[in-house]
């Protein structure tokens, strides 16, 4: 019996976001690369040697200055032709940045995280240009930190590598399983020269594995993996973000010495993850060592006995191998929970950022566990989840969007209206930054806000949009706004994780049951209202996107806490009514995002989600009018879950699409108003009145909502926070001009 500890990814920005301060320096050119890259490796430095330090046996030897996904498309070779003329870091920040002339490479999603990576564009006859160089030196680097026999490369595996990518040439078939041959010969090299110095073993992280098509992958994989052992240097096939599935079964028996796999999945998630009834049923082969992923690596809170509970039983089961280690990379945590000074103290207790999960780790492989009598199936990590007793009345309106919509707002032909944010200025974020801080007054800063929405009101009355908003002066974030405000949320200090690149956020932290303890937005909505005769929308984030951009509790299921949040939310919403609010949009950015990787898991969470979207929305009467938000327009395989949103108004991202939306929107019979946007929020341009109108013309020509032009909403994609007065106003004039000449020429 062995067991060992390991790790598979950390914070790389360094304890107190060293390396984010200084990459923003050198990208303003205040310290040269030199002095970037010693702020880098040292950070690298400080958090192998914590690994190490806290007994790890294997530390996987995470850093970048960007991307991990950027770093193999870099040291791999595949930088696409537009960056030809450049090399060295000036290529690799070229393809994370863009450089006038130059586009950026696309940034997506990173599976179903927050994290963001580099898209390699890819075609089936790519041809690598290999240099390891810079990872070789950081292996290095590793080796004479924490000994040779500590240090271990991570890669992203071939098949995942390709798996993210996109084509190179849209016009040209691309074909994956040529592209993974193509890359191979490279693969090889690289793990032929780790061999050479003396590595213990290659982690290649392939989470592609856990994504609905990976039973698809079984050639590809024995085909990759069967190449890549030959070089007889030991692989740990890496897997994470949830269980693999259907590919179980093959996937542990590919030529490689460890298979890790993540026993978690998505904290609270309803369904589970299934790691331990797979290897229930199907064994886990002799010759291998399990890398069990069970500290959880999306999860601020401790992990109890969980971990040792669960060794235990794998150890019962007959596994003799087994190295311990987090679900996933702790990439996905803050770094230190002890930086935190002003946390309640029953929260504080019970949190672990990644460096305590790596205590964790070592003190799960320590613990000589008492392996008789615990059963596999029986680890299910701790949830309690109390049928939630909430009268189906709740969740349903009193009237279909039909006969209510009579008794909503009037509407004109083609109205026009925004998204909710104005500019967020500079004056107003020194005047938060100071009140928060107890250097302005409440009476000076409340003054601040109001001539802000003074001001919008009296630009959007002079531009003559139909329905207005009060613009969100008072909020940094659309979430933490709402969770200062509610119970149950805490904020950290510290708690940066990264977003992409140098952007790290702070999600907030629910801890205990959500409730609401007084109105929230309806000052702000009352003001902005005494100042106009049109309709001001109430402006809330949805019970959906506050728990997917916050860390969940452990304790409770994510449904139930979406349901707290929603009945918080319901208040909300009934007190805006009673303030006289006549149109109330609750923003659901994040519902599209919190899809699970497997479609099959995807019912189960669409139900729940749109529970709660209905649950804190359908107080609203007949004749208040609820809008939503979706931000991204990419849902027409959700399309039944949308409308069941019974929103009486759908606004989403349009500009930047073709009109697959619009079409699949028209497709489906989607009968309730549409507000698609009409220009593109991201760019500093201005559109012209005749681009807006081409716009507002492809809703007639894909017949949405058979051509009803009062249902058929102007307004941008998004909110206008990250634009500049000078940029809103003027586009907002040509939008309204643009709807104006449609009316007439009606
Ligand atoms: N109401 C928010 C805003 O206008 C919506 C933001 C979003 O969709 N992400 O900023
Ligand atoms: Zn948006």
């Amino acid at each position: 019996m062995t067991i060992i500890s390991s790790t598979i990814g950390f914070p790389r920005i360094g304890e107190k976001r060293e390396v984010k301060k200084a990459l923003e320096s050198f990208w303003k050119k205040a310290i040269p690369l030199e002095e970037l890259l010693a702020v880098n490796n040292e950070a690298e430095k400080l958090a192998w040697s914590l690994q190490a330090d806290a007994g790890i046996n294997l530390v996987g030897l995470d850093g970048t200055l960007y991307d991990q996904v950027l770093d193999w498309i870099f040291a791999l070779g595949l930088a696409p032709a537009r960056f030809s003329s450049l090399s060295g870091y000036e290529q690799y920040f070229a393809m994370a940045r863009g450089v006038p002339g130059i586009e950026a490479l696309d940034m997506s999603k990173f599976f179903d995280t927050n994290y963001h990576y580099l898209v390699p564009e890819l075609t089936s006859t790519v041809s690598p240009k290999p240099d390891f160089s810079i990872f070789f030196d950081k292996i290095k680097r590793g080796q004479s930190t924490i000994g040779k026999e500590k240090a271990v490369p991570i890669i992203i595996g071939p098949n995942t590598l390709v798996g993210l990518a996109k084509p190179a040439d849209a016009s040209a078939p691309f074909d994956h399983d040529a592209a993974i041959k193509a890359l191979l010969p490279a693969y090889t090299q690289l793990l032929t020269e780790l061999k050479g110095m003396g590595v213990p073993e290659a982690q290649l992280h392939e989470p592609i594995l856990a994504t609905t098509d990976a039973a698809k992958l079984k050639a590809e994989f024995t085909s990759s993996y069967g190449e890549l052992s030959k070089v007889g240097l030991p692989i740990n096939l890496v897997t994470y973000y949830d269980d693999i599935g259907d590919a179980y079964e093959w996937a542990v028996k590919l030529p490689v010495q460890a298979v890790s796999l993540d026993f978690l999945g998505v904290p609270g998630s309803a369904l589970g993850n299934e790691t331990a009834a797979l290897i229930e049923k199907h064994g886990f082969p002799s010759d291998k060592r399990l890398g069990a992923g069970v500290v959880d690596g999306r999860s601020v809170f401790a992990d109890g006995d969980f971990p040792s509970k669960l060794v235990a039983a794998l150890q019962a089961k007959g596994i003799k191998d087994i190295s311990v280690q987090s679900s996933v990379s702790l990439q996905h945590l803050p770094y230190n929970a002890e930086l935190e000074t002003a946390l309640p103290k029953e929260l504080q207790s019970r949190l672990a950022f990644a460096k305590q999960k790596v205590a964790e780790i070592a003190a799960a492989a320590k613990a000589s566990p008492a392996s008789s009598g615990v059963s596999l199936s029986k680890c299910q990590p701790p949830l309690n989840d109390p049928k939630e007793q909430i009268a189906e009345n709740l969740f349903n309106r009193s009237q279909e969007f039909k006969s209510r919509r009579g008794s909503q707002i009037k509407t004109v032909e083609f109205p026009t209206t925004t998204i909710g944010s104005f500019p967020q200025t500079a004056e107003l974020r020194r005047a938060r930054l100071q009140h928060k801080k107890g250097q302005m007054s409440e009476q000076d800063y409340e003054k601040v806000i109001n001539d802000y929405i003074k001001y919008s009101n009296d630009e959007q009355e002079r531009i003559g949009l139909d329905v207005f908003v009060h613009g969100e002066p008072e909020r940094t974030d659309m979430v933490e706004y709402f969770g200062v405000k509610l119970e149950g949320f805490a904020f950290t200090e510290n708690g940066w994780v990264q977003s992409y690149g140098s952007r790290y956020v702070r999600p907030p932290i629910i801890y205990g049951d959500v409730s609401r303890t007084g109105p929230i937005t309806v000052k702000e909505f009352k003001y902005a209202q005494s100042l106009t005769q049109k309709p001001v929308k109430g402006m809330l984030t949805g019970p959906v996107t506050i728990l997917n951009w916050s860390f969940p509790r452990k304790d409770l299921s994510r449904s139930a806490q979406a349901y707290q949040l929603a009945l918080a939310l319901r208040e909300e919403v009934d007190d805006l009514q009673k303030a006289g609010c006549r149109v109330i949009q609750v923003d659901e950015p994040a519902l599209r995002e919190g899809l699970p990787l497997k479609r099959a898991r995807w019912e189960s969470y669409l139900s729940w989600a749109v529970r709660a979207f209905r649950l804190s929305t359908v107080v609203a009467d007949p004749s208040t009018q609820v809008v939503t938000h979706l931000c991204y327009s990419e849902f027409a395989d959700i399309l039944p879950a949308i409308d069941g949103l019974d929103a009486d108004v759908l606004t989403i991202e349009n500009s930047r699409s073709g009109d697959e939306m619009l079409r699949a929107l028209a497709k489906y019979g989607y009968s309730r108003d549409i507000g698609a946007g009409v220009y593109d929020v991201h760019s500093p341009v201005v559109p012209p009145v005749d681009f807006i109108e081409k716009k507002i013309k492809t809703f007639l020509d894909v017949g949405l909502l058979g051509g009803n032009k009062n249902l058929l909403w102007v307004n941008p994609d998004c909110g206008l926070k990250t634009r500049e007065w000078s940029q809103v106003l003027p586009s907002l004039e040509n939008m309204v001009a643009a709807a104006k000449k449609l009316r007439q020429a009606a």
